[in-house]
């Protein structure tokens, strides 16, 4: 009996639990390049790109790999524009009577094959260290998901940094020791830039024709989309970048973008790397006395920790997670998100490098994008869908609990203890952003006062009743209710006024 082996965009791995459990030589694999796939949000044209190309050689591996490969390319005329469609349009082809898949990232494709009038069987996605059951088992009976003891079970689990059942230098997290300001100066060169093959710029011509009207910047386009390139990079930063890492993981730059950051999460979302073999490569660095503890732990904690754990809650909570809303936020995004002009440095930085690198680090994603957006009270759904378009690496598993919890409390609570608010202070801190500011960083209330600043008092203030109790924002309500009550009246008008201007549209 013929079947159909499901191959997504982001499953590009020899690996795949789907293709474990196929028949190479009677099973035929399907791929496809569909409409729907590109518009359920107006992705970045980069990342686009990226998965189609990405896409195109991985077929033609498995197909020199002796696997029967039926690939849909976007323009082909008989291309049904779903998943679902291509897979009904195949089966008839092929007289298949079964489809094997492995689990789609988001709830939306899951429930699209469950219905489709197919026997699809779902497999689950073993590309991940901890399976939905163990997740599920490590949150059963827990009053908090806390990342950090799930992070020391996945490091049990794993053995990685670890000596005997002891953490390795004895200390699960040496967070303490990392987020240092900006450095003068960034000794590691950045991400290798892959120079686009045929097939790269097949796909860029494409893109160029049919998705122009995206956000975002096309070309230069130069993200891994081979396996070989993805560990080319993987080796580049283990060697050059990884012993800073933890340093200034929380640095931001005017004229550094990527500082000692991995770029790894487009290949590990799309597959061409697994979680395992980076957190390999990191740990064998500091067996090797090539990076120090606090760097290797802090990015495999990203890894083993963050990564997993925000798809355990994903798919714990089910699927309205990506649409919840605890505070209650309803203001429409503004332009400045999507390159409208503003005086505010850090939020140009952090648009104008997403535009063109459909990156940004976590800290610009977390702290002033994210920042921005929750103190202005802006609607959830709509900051999820501005991050799960504009970022290369962006699968709703990942981003979703990243922005809806993590960055706009929107879950209520679940990831964040606290919301990750901040006044100017913290972006100055981190960054050289506050110095070519058309706003003054110092400057609480007044003329060229920073937004943050107003924004920052104001979002404590309009959810005191939710907030003042929480332990650890204790401090920022006794110095709210410190200040004067003038002094507070006029932080408060004054960002009521910048809100206004939002609203009306204008640039602030
Ligand atoms: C609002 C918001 C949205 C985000 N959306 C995404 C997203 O769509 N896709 C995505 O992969 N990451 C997302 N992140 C997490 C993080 O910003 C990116 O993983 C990171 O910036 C990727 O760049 P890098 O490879 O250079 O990471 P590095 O800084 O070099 O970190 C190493 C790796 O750790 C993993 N990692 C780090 N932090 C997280 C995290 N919080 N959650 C999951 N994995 C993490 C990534 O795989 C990353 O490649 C988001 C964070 C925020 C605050
Ligand atoms: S002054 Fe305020 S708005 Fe300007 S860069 Fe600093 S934090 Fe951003």
């Amino acid at each position: 009996m013929s079947r159909l082996i499901l191959v997504l965009g982001d499953q590009l791995s020899e690996t795949l639990s789907a293709l474990k459990s196929a028949r190479k030589g009677e099973d035929t694999v399907v791929m496809a390049e569909v409409a729907d796939e590109t518009a359920y949000v107006r992705h970045h044209p980069k990342k686009i790109a990226l998965i189609f190309a990405a896409m195109r050689k991985f077929a033609q591996t498995l197909k020199e790999d002796g696997w029967t490969v039926a690939y849909t390319q976007f323009d082909d005329t008989d291309n049904a524009g779903s998943i679902v469609g291509e897979l009904l349009r195949r089966a008839e082809q092929f007289e298949a009577q079964e489809i094997l898949a492995t689990e789609p990232g988001e709830w939306r494709l899951i429930n699209a094959l469950k219905y489709a009038p197919l026997k699809v069987h779902i497999l689950p996605d073993d590309r991940f260290i901890a399976s939905h059951k163990e997740f599920e088992d490590w949150a059963e009976g827990r009053k908090q998901l806390r990342m950090e003891y799930f992070y020391r079970d996945m490091r049990r689990k794993t053995g990685l940094l670890m000596e005997g059942d002891q953490p390795a230098e004895g200390k699960w997290n040496f967070d303490h020791d990392n987020r240092k300001p900006a450095p003068d100066e960034i000794t590691f060169e950045g991400p290798l830039r892959f120079e686009p093959d045929d097939v790269v710029n097949d796909v860029l011509d494409l893109v160029d024709a049919r998705f122009a009207n995206h956000f975002g910047a096309l070309r230069p386009f130069w993200f891994a989309t081979t396996r070989a390139q993805a560990l080319e990079q993987l080796d580049h930063f283990v060697a050059h970048g990884l012993a800073k890492f933890g340093d200034f993981q929380d640095a931001m730059l005017n004229d550094n973008r990527f500082l000692y950051h991995g770029l790894v999460s487009t290949s590990l979302n799309i597959g061409l790397l697994t979680p395992l073999e980076v957190c390999a490569a990191a740990a064998k660095a500091y067996d090797d006395g090539k990076a120090p503890i606090n760097a290797v732990e802090g990015f495999i904690r990203q890894i083993i920790g963050w990564r997993e754990y925000v798809r355990g809650i994903y798919f714990l909570e089910g699927a309205d997670y990506a649409s919840r809303n605890a505070l209650g936020h309803t203001r429409d995004l503004p332009q400045v998100y999507w390159g409208g002009a503003t005086g505010m440095n850090c939020m140009a930085k952090a648009v104008g490098q997403t535009q063109e690198e459909a990156y940004a680090h976590h800290i610009q994603r977390l702290m002033v994008t994210g920042n921005f957006a929750l103190l202005a009270g802006i609607d959830p759904t709509q900051v999820h869908e501005w991050y799960l378009a504009v970022y290369a690496d962006a699968f709703e598993w990942v981003e979703a609990p990243n922005t809806v919890g993590m960055s706009q409390f929107a879950d209520g609570g679940i990831i964040a203890s606290k919301p990750y608010v901040s006044s100017g202070a913290y972006i100055n801190r981190m960054s050289d952003y506050c110095k070519s500011c058309s706003y003054s960083v110092s400057k609480k209330t007044g003329e060229g006062a920073c937004p943050f600043n107003l924004l920052y008092w104001h979002f404590l203030d309009r959810h005191r009743d939710r907030f003042s109790n929480n332990a650890r924002m204790g401090n920022m309500y006794r110095t709210w209710d410190r200040m004067d009550e003038e002094r507070r009246e006029t932080v408060l008008t004054e960002a009521d006024a910048l809100l206004s201007r939002l609203d009306a549209g204008e640039s602030i």
